[in-house]
C-alpha cells in the first residue's frame, strides 16, 4: 500500500494526555509544540499486522485481548512509543527502524502494555488535577505571605522575599512531585511489561536492550529533546532493576524466530524506502546488498522515484523468490496505479486482496485501479469491494473518495455526495463533510438510510463504527 502519511481526525484525546505528561517533564515551550501538531498517521497492511502479531500474545496474558487495542504508527522519525487513551498503543516509524530485532519492539510494546493494564493514564489524570489544587492552594499561601510582608512596611525584607520564592517555589515542587509520581509508573510498566513478556515465553532482552540504549544515549545527548526521555524518564538505577529482573527470566536467551525477524527487517526496508531520502536508503541498502529487505527497499524506490519499467522488474524478481508475498503483488499494483496504468494495476490487485485474506487498505487499492480504468463494467464491482472495505476499515478516506467516484460514475448523486462527505469527515474537515451531508440529504429521500447517515453527519455526529471524543 500506500505507506504515506494520512491525517487521523481525532488528535484531541491524544495531544491532552500527552501535553500533560510533558508538562510534568519538559519545560512548557516542548508541550505546546506538541500540541501544535497534529499526530498524522502512517497505513500499511505489512506493517500493522506485523505490530498485531507482536501484540497479540502480550495483550493475551495481559487479559485485555477482548479490549480490541490497536496499535496505530505515528509519522514520526524519532523513537517514542506511547499510550494516550485505553484503546491504541502509539508507535512512531522511528520506533521500528531503530529496533534492530523483533524482540526490542516487542519488549516496547510489552512496556507500553504494561501502562494500560495498570490503568496509569487514569491514576496521572487525577494526578494531574490534584496538582493543580495543590499550586492554587500554595500560590494563594504564597501571596499571603508576599502581602504580609508588605504590610509590614519594609517590602525588602526577608519575608517579602520569602513570599516572593514560596510563589516560584510550588510549580517546581509540584513538578518533582509528578516526575517521581511518573518514575514510579515507568518502573511499575517495566515489571509488568517483564512478567507479560515472560508468560508468553518470550525474552525480556529486547526491552532491556532499547532501555538501556536511552540511558546510554542520555550521556551523549540533552535529555529534553528526546520525545520518548520525556515521557520516559530512563534513570540509571531503573534499567539496573529492569537488568536484574529480566536477567532472571528464563527466557532471557531465547532468540527471534527468523521467519519473523525477516518479516521485521522487510517492514524496516520498506519504511526506509517510502520515508527517507534516497541517499539514506542506499546508505542502509546499498545496490551491492542482494538480501531480500534489500532489494525491496530498492524496488520501491526506484518506482518512488520515476522509473516505473525497472522497478516492474525488480518486483517481478521479488515475486519469483516469494510467489505467495500478497505484499509484492500489492506493490506492484501500486507502482502501476501511482505510474497512470490502472487497468494493468488490476490484476496485481487482485493477486494482493487474496492473499492477505481481503486486507481492506488493498481492496481500497483495487477499488482505486477499478474506478481509475474508467470501465463502467468495472464500476458495480468497484461498489461492492468499496463498500466491504469502509465497513471493516473505518478511518481510512481513500475508500469513500473511491466510493464517491465510483457512485458519480453510475449517476447516484446521492450515493456519491455521501460518501464524499464520509470522506471529508475522515480528513477531519467537518465543514466540506457538513455541505456534503447537506446537499447528500436534499437527493435522498426522507428517512432511507443514506438520509439518516448524512443527517448524522449534519448533526456532527460521528459515522457509524466511530467512537466521539
Ligand atoms: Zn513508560
Amino acid at each position: 500500500m500506500s505507506l504515506r502519511p494520512a491525517h487521523r481526525q481525532k488528535s484531541s484525546q491524544l495531544t491532552a494526555v500527552t501535553t500533560a505528561v510533558a508538562l510534568a517533564l519538559a519545560p512548557m515551550s516542548a508541550a505546546f509544540a506538541q500540541q501544535a501538531k497534529g499526530p498524522p498517521t502512517l497505513r500499511d497492511t505489512e506493517a500493522e499486522q506485523l505490530l498485531r502479531d507482536y501484540t497479540r500474545p502480550i495483550l493475551r496474558v495481559a487479559g485485555l485481548e477482548k479490549q480490541n487495542i490497536q496499535v496505530v504508527i505515528i509519522n514520526e522519525s524519532a523513537f517514542n512509543a506511547f499510550v494516550a487513551d485505553g484503546r491504541r498503543i502509539f508507535v512512531n516509524y522511528g520506533a521500528i527502524m531503530q529496533s534492530e530485532t523483533p524482540n526490542q519492539l516487542i519488549g516496547v510494546l510489552a512496556h507500553e502494555t504494561g501502562h494500560l493494564a495498570g490503568g496509569h493514564l487514569a491514576k496521572m489524570h487525577e494526578q494531574i488535577a490534584q496538582a493543580q489544587t495543590q499550586m492554587i492552594i500554595a500560590m494563594l499561601l504564597g501571596a499571603g505571605a508576599l502581602v504580609a510582608g508588605a504590610r509590614g512596611g519594609n517590602s525588602n525584607s526577608g519575608l517579602s522575599n520569602a513570599g516572593a520564592a514560596a510563589m516560584a517555589g510550588p510549580g517546581e515542587m509540584i513538578r518533582r512531585n509528578l516526575i517521581s509520581y511518573v518514575r514510579q509508573q515507568e518502573e511499575n510498566a517495566d515489571r509488568a511489561g517483564v512478567k507479560f513478556l515472560t508468560a508468553s515465553g518470550q525474552s525480556p532482552r529486547g526491552m532491556y536492550e532499547t532501555f538501556k540504549r536511552f540511558t546510554n544515549d542520555s550521556l551523549f545527548s540533552a535529555h529534553g529533546t528526546d520525545p520518548y526521555l520525556q515521557s520516559h524518564p530512563m534513570p540509571a538505577e531503573r534499567v539496573a532493576a529492569l537488568e536484574e529482573l529480566a536477567r532472571s527470566s528464563p527466557y532471557w536467551d531465547k532468540k527471534d524466530d527468523p521467519a519473523l525477524q525477516l518479516r521485521h527487517d522487510m517492514v524496516r526496508a520498506k519504511i526506509s524506502a517510502f520515508m527517507e531520502r534516497q541517499d539514506t536508503v542506499y546508505r542502509r541498502y546499498p545496490i551491492s546488498n542482494d538480501s531480500l529487505p534489500a532489494r525491496y527497499a530498492h524496488a520501491i524506490t526506484t518506482y518512488l522515484h520515476g522509473d516505473l519499467r525497472s522497478a516492474l522488474t525488480q518486483i517481478d524478481g521479488l515475486i519469483q523468490l516469494q510467489p505467495n508475498n500478497p505484499y509484492f503483488y500489492e506493490l506492484r499494483g501500486q507502482a502501476l496505479l501511482e505510474g497512470g496504468k490502472p487497468s494493468e494495476a488490476i490484476i496485481p490487485l487482485r493477486k494482493a486482496v487474496a492473499l492477505s485474506n481481503s486486507a481492506p487498505l488493498i481492496e481500497m487499492l483495487l477499488g482505486q485501479a477499478l474506478v481509475g480504468t474508467d470501465n463502467k463494467a468495472y464500476t458495480e464491482e468497484a461498489i461492492r469491494i468499496l463498500r466491504a472495505a469502509v465497513a471493516r476499515e473505518t478511518e481510512a478516506p481513500l475508500g469513500y473518495m473511491q466510493l464517491a467516484m465510483a457512485y458519480g460514475r453510475k449517476g447516484d448523486f446521492a450515493e456519491a455526495d455521501l460518501a464524499s462527505a464520509q470522506a471529508a469527515f475522515l480528513r477531519g474537515d467537518n465543514k466540506t463533510a457538513r455541505e456534503l451531508a447537506a446537499r447528500a440529504k436534499t437527493r435522498f429521500a426522507i428517512g432511507t438510510p443514506g438520509w439518516v447517515k448524512a443527517d448524522d453527519i449534519v448533526a456532527a455526529k460521528l459515522p457509524p463504527g466511530q467512537k466521539s471524543n
